[in-house]
C-alpha cells in the first residue's frame, strides 16, 4: 500500500498555556482535534499522512502539565514531564526507582528528552499493518491483517486477541500499574481519577481506541501513592535491540516482604494483550509465600495459563514464564544473596 511521507496534511496549530484552556480547545473543537505532547507518536502519523486532524493542540507550552512534585502522599508528576526527567529525579530513583527503571530503557536517550508520559501512557499500538495505514479492524476495516496463518505477528498478543491482536507497547505502564498510579483526567465535567490499569481498554470494548479517553479528554497527572515507596522493585524489558526498540515483553513487579515471606505485591506484564496485563491471580496466589525461585516457578506456570499463540510468536510463553519467575524469585537473589 502506497503511503505518501512527503507533505504533511494541513492542520491548524493551537498552543493553549493552561490545562483548563486545552481542555476547553479540545471540547470545543471536538472530534476534529489532536492532542500533541513531544510529538514522537504524533509526528509518525501525521507525516505518514495516516492521521489528518484539522487541529493540534500542542501542549508544550503548558508549565503547569510538567514536572516531578512530591508530597506526602507519594508522587504527582505533570503529564508533559519528559522521561528523561522522571528517570533522573532523585525522588524517583531513591522511593520509586521501578519507574525510574522503566522509563530509562524506553526507546533511545533522545526519544526519552522528548517524549513524556503522558504521551508515552496515551501511545497507540505499534502493529506495522495499522501503522502502515492498512485499513485493518483497527483502523475501521473489517479484516485483522496480523492473524491469519501468514501475517507478520512475532510481536503480537498471546492474551486478549478479539478480532486485534496487536498488543500495548509502552515501557511505562506496567510499572506504573505496579505502583499503583491513579490517571488524571481533566474533561468536560472537571477532573476524574482512574486506576493505572482501568485506563487502558481492549479490543473487545472498543476495537478503534486503546485507552478510556473521550473526544475533550486531556491526562493531566499521575499520581503515585507512597505504599510501595522503597519496596523491592524489579523490572525486566526484553527486546531485538538494547537501544532504540520497542520491547518484546517487560515486567514489573512492586513487593512487600515480612520475615521473607511476600506480604504484598503487584505484577504486571506488557506487550502480551492489546491491554496491559495485571495478573492479579499470580499477586493471590503468592501472597504469603516465600519470595523464592520456587514460589516464582509457580507463579510463572500460573502467568501463562490460557495464552494462546498466534503463528509466530509461542515463544512469548516461555519468556512470560520466566519474567514472571525472576520478576518474584529474582527479588529474593537481589536482597538476600
Ligand atoms: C523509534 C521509537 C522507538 C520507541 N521505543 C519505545 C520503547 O522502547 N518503549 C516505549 O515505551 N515507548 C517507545 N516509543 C514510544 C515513545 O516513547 C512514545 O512515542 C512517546 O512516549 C510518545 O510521547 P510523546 O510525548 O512524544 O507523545 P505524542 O507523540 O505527542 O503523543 C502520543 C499519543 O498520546 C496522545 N497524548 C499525548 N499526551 C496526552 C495527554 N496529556 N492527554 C491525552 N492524550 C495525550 C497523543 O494525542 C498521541 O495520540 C518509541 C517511539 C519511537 C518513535
Ligand atoms: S493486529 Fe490489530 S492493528 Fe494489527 S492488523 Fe490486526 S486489527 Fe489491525
Amino acid at each position: 500500500m502506497a503511503v505518501f511521507r512527503d507533505v504533511m496534511p494541513a492542520f491548524d496549530l493551537l498552543q493553549p498555556t493552561s490545562a483548563a484552556d486545552a481542555q476547553r480547545l479540545l471540547s470545543d473543537i471536538g472530534e476534529g482535534a489532536w492532542v500533541m505532547a513531544g510529538g514522537l507518536d504524533s509526528f509518525d502519523w501525521l507525516k505518514d499522512r495516516i492521521k489528518k486532524p484539522d487541529v493540534l493542540v500542542d501542549l508544550s507550552g503548558i508549565d503547569e502539565l510538567r514536572g516531578v512534585r512530591v508530597n506526602s502522599d507519594g508522587l504527582e508528576i505533570g503529564a508533559m514531564t519528559t522521561l528523561t526527567d522522571i528517570a533522573n529525579h532523585p525522588e524517583v530513583k531513591k522511593s520509586y526507582s521501578l519507574l525510574s527503571d522503566a522509563v530509562s530503557v524506553v526507546a533511545s536517550p533522545q526519544i526519552r528528552n522528548q517524549g513524556t508520559l503522558g504521551g508515552n501512557i496515551s501511545q497507540d499500538v505499534r502493529c506495522w499493518y495499522y501503522r502502515g495505514g492498512w485499513p485493518c479492524y483497527r483502523a475501521g476495516g473489517n479484516i485483522c491483517y496480523a492473524d491469519t496463518p501468514v501475517g507478520r505477528n512475532r510481536e503480537h498478543a498471546i492474551f486478549g486477541a478479539n478480532l486485534c491482536v496487536a498488543v500495548h507497547p509502552s515501557d511505562s505502564v506496567p510499572a506504573l500499574i505496579a505502583l499503583d498510579a491513579k490517571f488524571v483526567v481533566k474533561g468536560a465535567k472537571g477532573d476524574r481519577t482512574i486506576d493505572a490499569q482501568d485506563f487502558f481498554i481492549g479490543p473487545e470494548y472498543d476495537i478503534t481506541r486503546i485507552n478510556v479517553l473521550q473526544v475533550g479528554d486531556l491526562l493531566t497527572a499521575i499520581r503515585i501513592p507512597n505504599t510501595y515507596a522503597g519496596g523491592k522493585f524489579y523490572f525486566e524489558k526484553v527486546r531485538d535491540r538494547n537501544v532504540w526498540d520497542f520491547p518484546l515483553m517487560n515486567v514489573a513487579s512492586a513487593m512487600k516482604l515480612d520475615g521473607g515471606n511476600i506480604s504484598d505485591i503487584r505484577i504486571a506484564v506488557n506487550a502480551v494483550s492489546p491491554r496491559p496485563m495485571r495478573l492479579t491471580e499470580v499477586e493471590a496466589a503468592v501472597k504469603g509465600k516465600p519470595a523464592t525461585a520456587e514460589t516464582g516457578e509457580m507463579a510463572g506456570k500460573l502467568a501463562v495459563e490460557g495464552a494462546v499463540p498466534l503463528q509466530f510468536n509461542a515463544y512469548k510463553i516461555p519468556l512470560m514464564r520466566n519474567l514472571v519467575k525472576r520478576a518474584i524469585g529474582g527479588v529474593q537473589e537481589a536482597t538476600w544473596a
